[in-house]
């Protein structure tokens, strides 16, 4: 079985991000800085995720495109925008942005969900865990995220600066099995594809599966020149590095490809693939065991260690019996079953006050109980790792 295929039996949830040459009305014989969205390619995607969602998969999507948007309605043809010019682009561009995908998605009967990020709700663990909190109740409820940065109001020194990046996080933070990039270009050449080929110097080919990040890749990717996007193939890379490194494969594909998505599920030999392995799946997990200190002890009932352990589910209040140490929402804690012995570590959705006050409770009692700051799980599966 090629590595395509294989990939492809684990995939759930999948992150997609758009670039914003992706949905531009470039097409259309506009300069890169002239033009605005393309409705067409929305409804063109729209159209794509439905068939992938109908087909089983969860489907995230980080879509750029908000300023390209801003720029066309405020008609700024120019090069060089102010900061505050790029901000109102932003905020006029975004509302633009998820109007148009609202109507696209509507018509395929799937509702849609705005969701605007900054560094500072995913650098801070409490924040980190809510926006995924979120994430998760929207996809239970069948809705598509459409994830943006929040470049309206977010200055530079907490910006994530380029949707690569943020798709990548986003991929870990919503433990996608795959993350999809479409851009403009058919994925990483092994030496830049403009350069004509002279007579000595061989054709540029597409580099197929990428296996580490090293120095020769990041230099090959070389600097983006269009205007247009923030990213180049650079920041893709970076975006890879990072995934790989939490076992998530990254494909960056070519989106002006009307066929690219069902070329992927086929498992065809579409764009770059970035793949570290399987192996690399437990380095997050690896994280909360070892890396992170643990803040306090939880002891668990016989049959929540059952649940855990032979199961493979997450810890509900109900489960638990003795709360000890002083922590917050978002620590590493060590859980210990009846007679004491270590069973393994997670991160909490509670603080050590309100878990003392819910544990023991059925989830109906708790969630009573909680109100607006109930989560089901005191631990999810996902944040848990058994020894
Ligand atoms: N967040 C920016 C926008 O919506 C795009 C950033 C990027 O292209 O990487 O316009």
């Amino acid at each position: 079985m090629t590595v395509r295929k294989e990939i492809l039996k684990d995939i759930k949830r999948v992150v997609i991000k758009i670039g914003s040459s992706v949905i531009s009305n470039r097409d259309k014989g506009r300069s890169q800085l002239e033009c605005g969205l393309s409705k067409d390619w929305i409804r063109h995607y729209a159209r794509k995720i439905k068939v992938i969602r109908d087909k089983g998969y969860e489907v995230v999507l980080v879509s750029s495109g908000a300023i390209m948007a801003g720029r066309e309605r405020l008609e700024f043809g120019r090069a060089n925008l102010t900061v505050p010019e790029k901000q109102a682009c932003a905020s006029i561009g975004q509302s633009f942005l998820m109007h148009t995908y609202e109507k696209a998605f509507e018509k395929k009967n799937l509702m849609v969900a705005q969701i605007l990020l900054s560094h500072d709700d995913l650098g801070n663990r409490k924040r980190y865990l809510n926006a995924k909190h979120t994430i998760e109740a929207l996809l239970e409820k069948g809705v598509v995220p459409i994830i943006n940065e929040n470049d309206s109001v977010t200055v530079e020194e907490i910006k994530i600066g380029d949707n690569d990046s943020l798709s990548a996080t986003v991929a870990c933070l919503v433990d996608a099995q795959l993350l999809i990039i479409l851009s403009d270009v058919n994925g990483l050449y092994d030496r830049d594809p403009s350069l004509k080929s002279k007579s000595g110097v061989e054709k540029a080919q597409l580099v197929s599966l990428v296996s580490k990040v090293n120095e020769d890749i990041e230099r090959i990717a070389g600097k983006s020149n269009n205007r247009l996007t923030v990213g180049g193939m650079v920041t893709k890379i970076l975006a890879a590095k990072k995934t790989m490194s939490f076992g998530i494969p990254t494909l960056v594909v070519n989106g002006l490809d009307e066929k690219v998505i069902e070329s992927i599920f086929a498992g065809k030999e579409v764009g770059t693939l970035f793949w570290a392995g399987k192996d690399k799946i437990r380095d997050r997990k690896h994280w909360i065991a070892h890396t992170l200190k643990s803040a306090g002890t939880l002891t668990v009932d016989e049959g929540a260690r059952k649940a855990l352990i032979e199961r493979g589910k997450s810890l509900l209040p109900v489960g638990v019996i003795k709360v000890k140490g002083n922590f917050e929402f978002g620590n590493a804690l060590t859980l210990l079953d009846e007679s004491g012995k270590e069973i393994g570590r997670g991160l909490v959705n509670y603080n050590s006050r309100d878990l003392g006050r819910i544990k023991g409770l059925k989830t109906s009692a708790a969630r009573k109980m909680m109100e607006d700051s109930f989560y089901e799980e005191v631990i999810h599966r996902d944040d848990l790792v058994i020894f």
